[in-house]
């Protein structure tokens, strides 16, 4: 089935990118997200239509053969990939064809405390899972996950995951105003993420139009949001807002303050700051007032 297999996408943050989707024929999700690009369906505990294993290896075989500079099979699904009920056997042969080819899967994280569920992601390369609520009554209204799917058991199984995993392990967090942007709910996000403590935290808002009338939050409110994370996680503006902010002008002091409460990427100092503020930036840089680390890939600026 050639719908199976979907890009090769371009992407700063996972590279070159060839799709598999887990469910072609149509919407088969634990959620309904008000951000969901999808059209809202009726939320489902598992899929209703099934693709055989085979049917997903030939088609992931073909695609390779294909697109042979690709760095990631990116599984996913139109709605939730972990709800394949072959989840397990699909990526061990997945794994036996992929050469050197990473394979990183994205998911909603809401099967996350499922043993099964585990075992089958600790096979993998790169895990991203989003959580864009710390607490029950904010996934309950934003995300409207099935019933019986409870914030708390997705935080404890994200935990005892993170305890085996050995791959990266990306968080997502999708802010849309209004619902999950409140100081209180990115406080309590803060708290776990520090226990959590993932490779790295994406956060972005609604990029294209969604299924309901939910608004995005600008780029200047994500940075916003952003400095209330602790400046000791890997936080990640991943969205493209950025390209709609205007550069400012910025001294010394000011990039330097901007540094210490949040290390920023080569992408976000291009946003942020104006042509003289960047060669203000380069000459701290010079002078080794600014460092450089690394997180899977992402290069970031921090205070030194
Ligand atoms: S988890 Fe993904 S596919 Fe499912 S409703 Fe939310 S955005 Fe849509």
């Amino acid at each position: 089935m050639s719908n199976i297999i979907f890009g090769p996408i371009p992407s700063r943050r996972f590279g070159k990118s060839l799709g598999i989707d887990l469910s072609p024929g149509k919407k088969q999700c634990n959620f309904d997200c008000l951000y969901c690009e999808l059209d809202p369906a009726k939320t489902m505990a598992g899929q209703e239509e099934v693709l055989s294993v085979e049917e997903i290896v030939s088609a992931v075989k073909q695609g390779l053969q294909e697109h042979r500079d690709i760095d990631v099979l990116t599984i996913t699904a139109n709605g939730e990939p972990t709800l394949y009920p072959y989840l397990s056997k699909l990526i061990d042969e997945i794994n036996k064809i992929k050469g050197s080819t990473k394979v990183l899967i994205l998911s909603n994280a809401s099967t996350i405390d499922d043993p099964k569920v585990q075992e089958a992601l600790l096979k993998l390369d790169e895990v991203k899972l989003s959580l864009d609520c710390a607490t029950q009554k904010c996934l309950k209204k934003l995300d409207r996950s099935h019933s019986g799917i409870d914030v708390e058991k997705i935080k404890a199984g994200m935990l005892a995951f993170k305890e085996k995993y050995k791959g990266l392990l990306i968080v997502e967090i999708l802010i849309v105003k209004g619902l999950n942007d409140s100081q209180e709910e990115i406080a309590k996000l803060n708290d776990y993420l520090l226990k959590l403590r993932p490779t790295r935290i994406d956060i972005g808002t609604i990029d294209r139009p969604p299924a309901f009338d939910v608004k995005p939050v600008s780029y200047e409110e994500l940075l916003q949001i952003s400095h209330h994370f602790d400046a000791s996680l890997p936080v990640y503006i991943a969205s493209r807002k950025k390209a709609e902010a205007k550069p400012s002008s910025y001294s010394e002091d000011e990039i330097l303050e901007t540094l210490s409460k949040r290390p920023l990427t080569q992408e976000d100092i291009e946003v942020l700051f104006d042509e003289e503020s960047q060669k203000r930036f380069k000459k701290l840089l010079e002078k080794a007032e600014i460092g450089l680390v690394e997180t899977n890939g992402v290069k970031f600026y921090k205070k030194a």
